[in-house]
């Protein structure tokens, strides 16, 4: 685009707002008996009612009612007592039916909204415009078959899978807003047993409508809808690169067309791939085979009583139960297998503090670099604790401790047992100490005698040269001690 793309951002503010279907951790489907699950061979979980058959009928899924109401619950939604199930009619080969069971005209809840991190670091919330209930549709498998260079494959497992459609306000204005936006909300979808929020399997998937106006103009200017979202980090790139095309294209003094546009990961570009469609197109109408959706006092409250603790919950239990830093409580807190993997480790250890240090800096690390999950990783919160123990009893230093812990995320093997075979075991036996000190003291005079003429940084020479003997293990305040035992005179 040349010359000029950072001035065509400062110029224009990016208005964004998110489309975010979560599919619900039900047994079975939205309206039919069948298994809500990922990864069974294709189309074993189908039934008359999944398949669109002539002459079945849905019957809807009390629970996933429960899940839903736990969504809005979450978010401070408005739900509404009564609403009501709608036909969105459209074509395509995944959808055997013909039309989506959906919400339109009457959804289950409205209001609400999502705390996020601004970029000064104050939180802000991000409205929702509403939460609805829709079955999903089934998939295409265009890949992985010895005729797919030929053929695509319908797998009907996932039609009927129950969803809520979370639709966001326009109030994202920048890429990493909208980052924000979707890691606070997949926390508290995962936190409330609502959603498993795995990206990878689709459980969630994200559209954006993006469109850009001068800066200090109050109209919007025209939008397009971004699909094809897998990831967060997609949705961040995807926006950058519309934004900035959408900026060049207003700067030219054309327009931006309407329309639904596929983000293409390996180009790192859009592309259209529809006029974007009006809801008028769906011609929706109220579902004949089902009554209003009517949701009791007593059904929310149950849904209310059900809702297990929340992200900012946590946070704060986990500042007053454990006496972790507010900040240690934030990045301990944001995915749910983090928060409950230090919990464990807490519990196990003993000391909060130290188990918190090392979730914090090695586990999160080790995450970052694979791609295992904490359900999959080697070493268990028990383990890890006793690791730490090792550590607070002296036995090894907190530097061979990382060593081991390295050895035991390859193996999977027992810290006590790395320790034992290696000979890790920390040197705190004075006797033992004591001859070295002497040995290293008398082999450099001319550092001890800068220590007795008070130059202090002369100690820690000393205490590398300690270490460097013992191959790391000496124990520090040991090693320290006797040191300026023998060294004398100094500060
Ligand atoms: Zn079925």
């Amino acid at each position: 685009m040349g010359p000029g793309v950072a001035g065509l951002v400062e110029r224009y503010e990016p208005v964004i707002g998110l489309e975010v279907h979560a599919q619900l951790l039900t047994r079975t489907k939205l309206f039919c008996g069948c298994e809500n699950r990922f990864g069974a061979p294709p189309n074993t979980l189908v039934c008359p009612v999944c398949l669109g058959l002539p002459g079945a009928l849905p019957v809807l899924n009390r629970r996933a009612v429960t899940l839903a109401l736990r969504a809005a619950l979450a978010t401070g939604c408005t739900v509404h007592p009564v609403s009501a199930f709608e036909r969105k009619n459209y074509f395509y080969p995944d959808l055997p039916k013909g039309y989506q069971i959906s919400q339109y005209a009457r959804p289950l809840a409205t209001g609400g909204s999502v705390a996020i991190d601004g970029p000064d670091g104050a939180r802000r919330s991000v409205r929702l415009a509403r939460i609805h209930m829709e079955e999903d549709a089934g998939k295409l498998l265009h890949e992985g078959f010895p005729w797919s260079g030929e053929r695509s494959g319908i797998d009907l497992n996932r039609a009927g899978v129950p969803l809520i459609e979370i639709v966001s306000e326009p109030d994202l204005h920048a890429p990493a807003e909208a980052h924000a936006y979707l890691t606070a909300l997949r926390a508290l979808l995962v936190y409330a047993e609502v959603s498993d929020g795995n990206m990878e399997e689709g459980s969630l998937r994200c559209d954006a409508n993006v469109s850009v106006r001068r800066r200090g103009a109050d109209s919007l200017g025209t939008r397009t809808e971004i699909k094809n979202l897998n990831s967060f980090r997609n949705v961040a790139r995807a926006l950058e690169h519309e934004i900035t095309r959408q900026a060049a294209v207003v700067e030219s003094g054309r327009e931006v067309v309407q329309e639904t546009r596929l983000w293409n990961a390996e180009r790192g570009e859009t592309a259209p791939m529809r006029s974007k469609e009006e809801a008028h197109d769906y011609r929706y109408f109220p579902e004949p085979d089902l009554p209003l959706l009517a949701v009791s006092a007593s059904w929310i409250e149950e849904a209310r009583r059900s809702l297990p603790e929340l992200p900012a919950q946590r946070r704060r239990r986990f500042v007053g139960e454990y006496g972790l830093p507010p900040y240690d409580a934030g990045v301990l807190t944001e995915e749910k297998e983090v928060a409950d993997y230090f919990e464990a480790v807490a519990r196990a250890g003993g000391d909060a503090k130290a188990a918190s240090n090392w979730v914090m800096t090695e586990v999160l690390r080790k995450l970052k670099e694979g791609d295992r999950g904490l359900a999959s990783c080697p070493v268990g919160p028990e383990a890890l604790a006793r690791l730490v123990k090792l550590v607070d009893a002296g036995t090894i230093s907190g530097r061979t401790a990382k060593d081991v812990f390295e050895k035991m995320w390859a193996t999977g093997e027992e810290a006590a047992a790395i320790v034992e075979r290696e000979g890790l075991t920390q040197l705190s036996d004075d006797s033992a100490l004591e001859a070295l000190v002497a040995e290293v003291v008398a082999s450099s005079p001319g550092q001890a005698a800068s220590y007795r003429g008070g130059k202090e940084a002369a100690l820690g020479w000393f205490v590398g040269q300690m270490m460097k003997r013992t191959g790391g293990r000496a124990n520090p305040q040991r090693v320290n001690a006797l040191l300026r035992k023998a060294l004398g005179g100094g500060s």
